[in-house]
């Protein structure tokens, strides 16, 4: 499955700058030490990027902190117009970026244009939300004085960032970040950062002042991050990623009780009940399952199915996903790229293997792609047995397990018979069955008859060990924001 580069991936990799972004300049990590990035499609180095240490980390919290101080007093209409031509820009360029972020991640170039879409919109909506940061003005209860609050910028953020969503992770903070005021030190993760650091050169370009956005890339990110969690100019942490990482800052940022959000993993029941449609469950399920390569954190995690009808859609899946091409995510009509590196796909493959091995059906898949790349089958397992690994674990693969259920409580028993509570799918036409089952549904966002939730203008987010804090939406933005109340001695009392 290895591919030559083409003239235009070179050119598209050949313009992405190797350096970190700190205070507005591109330049060399302390030591000049370099890290690789592999295509995962072929298993080759594509790119070198700078080898960020603690020294760099500093000076990219320092550029931030310095940068706050005019950056929270600019006026919103000019943070507003940085963020539309930002849009703009990465808009124009959409193809370049889809191609980059295939190369590194690995995703069909369809779903990076998908990826660029959405990860631009957060700029674009944030753009808009900058210039109607509000407070208010009210009378107190008894009529003598007056409450006043105003929302102010947090101060400078810290954000560390996945390699599934390489584009979108950042602009989902970056975007509402700006929008407030707030400066920012931003991680990407050493597996994808090419698409961060072509985004700081957007930014740069759409005419971003120098330390408002720093990028820094490292491979060592426990070294390099932990004492910028811990270091007082850092008003606020905002991770994704997995939940052992996540829980691991928070004690971190405890230290200095900083303001944190925590958009971790999940593991996504998706409920078919007998009343569904199969035929728009089986779409549904496509996209819950096989978007991004089942390498999402809303990624459909296991099919618990009405037992009238699990043989049917068992079925029906299998055809569906036994026909996706899997491939270079830069070949045409490929719907399927690798798995990110091999240690991942390892991961799958065990979990597989666990669930064959209690006496669960491969209706289709069920193993590596040899050649190249970390290819994996996608896979559809039926009669899942409950004390399978991959009903409890995060599987981040394209692996489809089935169970069933045969009553409405016992859907929603095992719905949430988990520790994560990021999203859920709900496949029923019966409205009073949907929303009896989805007010049960422990998770902070839920699919209703259809397999995806993202969306600028809506609040993304978990609960239990999924995470906490929004993303999106007005709720986005307040993350950014610190409530300032002003107890005013004002009014005339009443007579
Ligand atoms: P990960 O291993 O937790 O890594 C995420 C980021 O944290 C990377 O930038 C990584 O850097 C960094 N990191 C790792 N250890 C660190 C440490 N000790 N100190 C500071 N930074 C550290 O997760 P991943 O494998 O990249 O991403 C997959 C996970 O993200 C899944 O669990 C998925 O569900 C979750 N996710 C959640 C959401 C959401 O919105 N809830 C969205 C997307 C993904 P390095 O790359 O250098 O290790």
């Amino acid at each position: 499955m290895a591919a030559t580069a083409s003239e235009q991936e070179r050119r598209v990799l050949e313009a992405v700058p190797s350096g970190l972004y700190i205070g507005g300049e591109w330049r060399d990590a302390t030591g000049g030490g370099r890290l690789g990035v592999e295509d995962p499609s072929t298993g080759e180095t594509i790119h070198e990027i700078a080898d960020g240490q603690a020294q760099d980390a500093d000076a990219a919290l320092a550029a931030a902190h310095e940068a706050f101080r005019t950056w929270r007093h600019t006026p919103p209409r000019e943070r507003s117009d940085v963020l539309r031509r930002a849009y703009d820009l990465i808009t124009e360029r959409t193809d370049d970026l889809a191609l980059l972020m295939t190369l590194e991640m690995g995703k069909p170039i369809a779903e990076s244009k998908a990826e660029i879409a959405y990860g631009a919109n957060f700029l674009r909506w944030y753009a808009e939300e900058a210039v109607r940061i509000d407070g208010r003005f009210t009378p107190n209860e008894t009529g003598v004085g007056r409450v006043l609050t105003m929302r102010q910028p947090v101060g400078p953020c810290v954000f560390i960032t996945p390699w599934n969503f390489p584009l979108a992770m950042g602009t989902r903070k970056i975007g509402p970040a700006l929008a407030a005021g707030c400066t920012v030190v931003v991680k990407p993760a050493k597996q994808t950062p090419l698409s961060m650091l072509a985004l700081a050169q957007v930014l740069e370009e759409a005419g971003l002042p120098g330390g408002v956005v720093n990028v820094l890339t490292a491979k060592s990110s426990g070294e390099v991050m932990e004492p910028l969690i811990k270091d007082p100019r850092t008003r606020k942490l905002s991770f994704t990623g997995s939940t052992e990482v996540g829980r691991k800052l928070m004690e971190q940022a405890s230290e200095q009780v900083l303001r944190v959000s925590m958009e971790l993993g999940g593991n996504a029941p998706f409920l078919v009940f007998a009343d569904a449609d199969l035929d728009k469950v089986v779409e549904g399920a496509l996209v819950a399952k096989m978007r991004n390569g089942g390498e999402a954190c809303t990624s459909a995690n296991r099919f618990h199915v009405h037992e009238s009808i699990a043989g049917a859609f068992a079925e029906k899946l299998a055809a569906a996903i036994g026909d996706l091409k899997v491939g270079r995510g830069t070949e045409p009509d490929v719907k399927v790229g690798p798995l990110i590196d091999e240690s991942q796909r390892e991961t799958v493959e065990e979990l597989v293997d666990d669930a064959t091995s209690k006496g669960a059906r491969v209706a289709t898949g069920g193993s590596r792609l040899d050649g190249g790349g970390y290819f994996f089958q996608p896979t559809v397992l039926a009669d899942v047995p409950d004390d399978a690994r991959l009903l409890r674990e995060e599987i981040f693969g394209p692996v489809a397990p089935i169970t069933t259920f045969s009553s409405d409580e016992e859907a929603v028993q095992k719905a949430n018979a988990t520790e994560y509570g990021l999203v859920a799918y709900v496949y029923t036409q019966d409205v009073d069955r949907a929303f009896r089952v989805i007010e049960e549904l422990e998770t902070g966002m839920v699919g209703f008859n259809q397999g995806m939730v993202s969306n600028a203008g809506a609040p993304f987010g978990g609960v239990k060990q999924s995470g906490f804090g929004r993303e999106g939406g007005p709720e986005g933005l307040h993350e950014y924001l610190e409530t300032k109340y002003v107890a005013m001695n004002v009014g005339v009392p009443p007579t």
